[in-house]
């Protein structure tokens, strides 16, 4: 549409038909369950009515809502209530702000309600919105929103800034949930959580998002960003300032090793593929596609080390001064990082680098110690095109395992030399504690020094980190590890160790998704099956030591989410895990039918869907009655068959004609399509591809963004072995030639075929 002659000043009115009722993209205004609700960033707002949809085009919004009250009787918008009769409603926020962070909501919900008083004396009606039926399983949320904003408070400083802060869940939801001023919009997989149906990391995942999305209202909604290349300037700061939340509320090193677990998987992952690019991007046809890991948790990363440079008193230092400079306004990264460097006179800009160029860095270590000077010289050397700027966080360990030396070297440059003075006798070094940034790292350590350090380090992520290198190792070459010495050590971590959820990630070993990084060609069965022999050498070596630890660990029928109770049932799990892969189905059957928490059924549950067992038909049946209404249980009903290694693409269209199964909720259809791309050894053949490439080109219509995320299970189809590769290659081919491709799924697909 084009306006022509207009005076400098006018009133543009625009009246516009739209139909939200036939809307299945989940962009724009759309339906859920029956209830009107809307996903406005990035561009959803140009597809309910004409407008400048920019970030950095800031208005205020007077909102009226006109509808059938006894259809539609709860109506919500963006700021206060300001009138109110029966079917029509005007909300008025006084706030300025960009039209991707408009709501609106009208449907028929239940509301559980509450208050906070800030620091300074507001107070602020909180509300919760769910359907009816989920009204139970809300008080959670609402203490993790009281959490949130006690926290910013505490840590940041930063306050709430309106009478009134409104959370809704719907069902059909394409990503988490989204940070509408005053109305934040929820995948309801966020926000629903009782001990019954809800898993520890679905609790604390809960807690975060509630944290996450709360936190935005000044990391975004104040400040936000004046183009969406700049999308990680609150994206990044925000994953940033929620894995803080949930460090200080749970445990730190448990939720540093998930996260770099996570990061390494499957950021490292679209890092090294073709839909590579800077956590600010250059260029984009689609802007939803990048809505991605390298955005998100890199961009997270690089605050980390923005942090760990500066340390907290300096950061925030920092994020005063970008209050005080910006709130209010559309800004760019550049902005950030000027208020971080000017508040504290620290140069970044050598550190950049991190923000305009893709891809993993890789960094290598070669340490040479000298008995005669007592010298301990280490070479540090960036193999990039590119320098960066990094914190590199060390110890150094004497023979006993005490730390006599640790802290952070400052690289930046390609190769650095860092002398040690008065080392009596040559230590082990312990590089990158606590991933002190997103790289790579090559080291000289041998097998026996990470053997040491496994049985030595205090920094927990080390020890799991330096436990991972050698499972790796005992997987891909089990002749290169003294698999005894390795054992010994993992022994005394199961019985010496207090942390129980720590003993459990060090007893997980690498996922095969991990390890298709790992391999120059990624052959799934060949990797699947030495993943499987380890297995089995875990079993033999430690049966009984993982059978009298799973019994140690009967609870007594009380649920905490305390990181002790967390660690005793996650380690009764893997206990479970290894136990049920030998002669001890017997045991996930009872620990199935006597689960007093989603926890303990679900691992259960998933043990008896992993080998061919009598048990597992008794227990389908069992788990679907009763929990066939509740809709986050069901997503995990169905991810359990469709992840499980019995599962065939047979398998898989007959829970496609499930009647639980919606092909136009996301969650399910994660659960269900998503689950299975996952499924290594079953998806990866002719008839699996063909299946799934099928379901892209219906996703094609309906929701081409849920559509982009699954087609890019193809993006690393030139690492695979030939045949497998070559099958790939057609369903690209199929799919970038078919008719009315979207734009999300086009530029997955030619950049993968590139
Ligand atoms: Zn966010």
């Amino acid at each position: 549409m084009q306006l022509h002659q207009l005076k400098d000043e006018f009133v543009l009115e625009v009246v516009n038909r739209i139909h939200p009722e036939t809307n299945t993209s989940l962009n724009g205004l759309y339906q859920s369950s029956g209830n009107f609700c809307t996903q406005c960033e990035a561009h959803g707002f140009r597809q309910i009515t004409y407008y400048l949809d920019r970030p950095d085009v800031l208005s205020v919004f007077t909102t009226h809502i006109i509808a059938d009250k006894d259809k539609y009787p709860v109506l919500l918008s963006n700021g206060n209530l300001i009138k109110e009769s029966a079917g029509k409603v005007t909300w008025h926020d006084p706030t300025s702000k960009p039209c991707y962070l408009f709501a609106l909501v009208a449907g028929d919900f239940a509301v559980l309600e509450d208050g906070y008083t800030t620091l300074s004396g507001r107070e602020v009606a909180l509300k919760i919105y769910v359907e009816h039926h989920n009204i139970s399983k809300t008080q959670f949320a609402m203490d993790s929103l009281k959490r949130s904003f006690a926290w910013d408070e505490s840590r940041f400083n930063l306050e709430y800034d309106l009478d009134i802060y409104m959370i809704v869940a719907v069902d059909d939801f394409n990503m988490g949930a989204m940070e509408n001023k005053g109305l934040n919009i929820f995948n309801s997989a966020y926000v629903l959580a009782d001990p019954k149906t809800a898993t520890d990391k679905d609790f604390i995942n809960v807690e975060a998002v509630i944290g996450h999305e709360y936190f935005h209202n000044w990391t975004g909604n104040r400040v936000t960003c004046r183009d969406w290349f700049q999308l990680s300037l609150k994206e990044g700061l925000t994953v940033f300032r929620d894995q803080e939340f949930t460090s200080d509320l749970h445990s730190r090193s448990i939720k540093r090793i998930e996260d770099v677990n996570a990061l390494r998987t499957f950021q490292f992952a679209e890092d090294a593929g073709p839909m590579k690019h800077p956590v600010r991007p250059e260029s984009y046809i689609e802007m939803n596609n990048f809505y991605t890991l390298t955005i998100y948790e890199k961009g997270a990363e690089v605050i980390r080390m923005i942090h760990s440079l500066l340390g907290e008193a300096g950061f925030q230092k920092g994020m005063k001064l970008y209050f005080e400079r910006h709130d209010g306004d559309a800004v760019t990264i550049d902005d950030f990082v000027a208020s971080m460097s000017d508040a504290n006179n620290f140069d970044f800009e050598p550190f950049m680098t991190w923000y305009t160029q893709p891809g993993t860095p890789t960094i290598s270590i070669v340490s040479n110690y000298d008995e005669g000077s007592q010298r301990l010289s280490v070479e540090v050397q960036q193999l990039n095109e590119y320098d960066y700027l990094l914190p590199l966080n060390y110890a150094l360990l004497d023979a006993e395992g005490a730390i006599f030396k640790q802290g952070v070297l400052n690289i930046n440059q390609k190769n650095q030399t860092f002398v040690f003075d008065d080392v009596d006798s040559e230590p082990t070094a312990s590089w990158l504690r606590g991933f002190s940034a997103p790289v790579n790292l090559l080291t000289d350590l041998d097998f026996k020094q990470k053997i040491f350090l496994v049985g030595h380090e205090e920094d927990a992520f080390s020890v799991w980190d330096n436990a991972q290198q050698i499972w790796l190792s005992l997987i891909m070459t089990p002749d290169k590890v003294d698999e005894d010495l390795f054992f010994d050590a993992i022994e005394k971590v199961i019985k010496d160790t207090e942390d129980k959820s720590l003993i459990s990630e060090i007893l997980t070993l690498p996922s095969e998704r991990f390890m298709h990084q790992q391999v120059d060609v990624i052959d799934v069965f060949d990797i699947h099956q030495k993943r499987e022999m380890v297995i089995k050498k875990i079993l033999n070596r430690f049966e009984s030591l993982l059978l009298e630890t799973y019994y140690s660990l009967i609870n007594d029928g009380n649920y905490e989410l305390t990181p002790e109770a967390v660690g005793q049932r996650s380690l009764k799990n893997i206990c479970l895990y290894y136990l049920s892969k030998g002669q001890h189905i017997d045991l996930a059957n009872s620990q199935f039918n006597n689960a007093t928490c989603m926890s303990e059924q679900i691992a259960a549950f998933n043990a008896l869907l992993g080998t061919d067992n009598q048990y597992q038909d008794l227990a389908k049946s069992s788990f679907y009655q009763t929990f066939k209404e509740d809709v986050q249980v069901m997503d995990k009903f169905f991810a359990a068959q469709s992840t499980s290694p019995l599962a065939n693409v047979t398998d898989i269209q007959r829970l496609m004609e499930h009647e639980l199964f919606s092909f136009n909720t996301p969650n399910r259809l994660r659960s269900v399509i998503g689950g299975f791309s996952q499924n290594y050894v079953n998806f990866h053949n002719q008839a699996g591809y063909e299946f799934f490439t099928d379901i892209i080109l219906k996703l094609n219509k309906t929701n081409p963004q849920i559509g982009a995320r699954l087609v890019s299970v193809y993006n690393h189809w030139k690492r695979f072995t030939p045949e497998l590769k070559k099958l790939q290659q057609q369903q690209l081919e199929k799919i970038i030639q078919s008719d009315d491709l979207s734009k999300d799924i086009f530029e997955i697909v030619q950049a993968a075929l590139k």
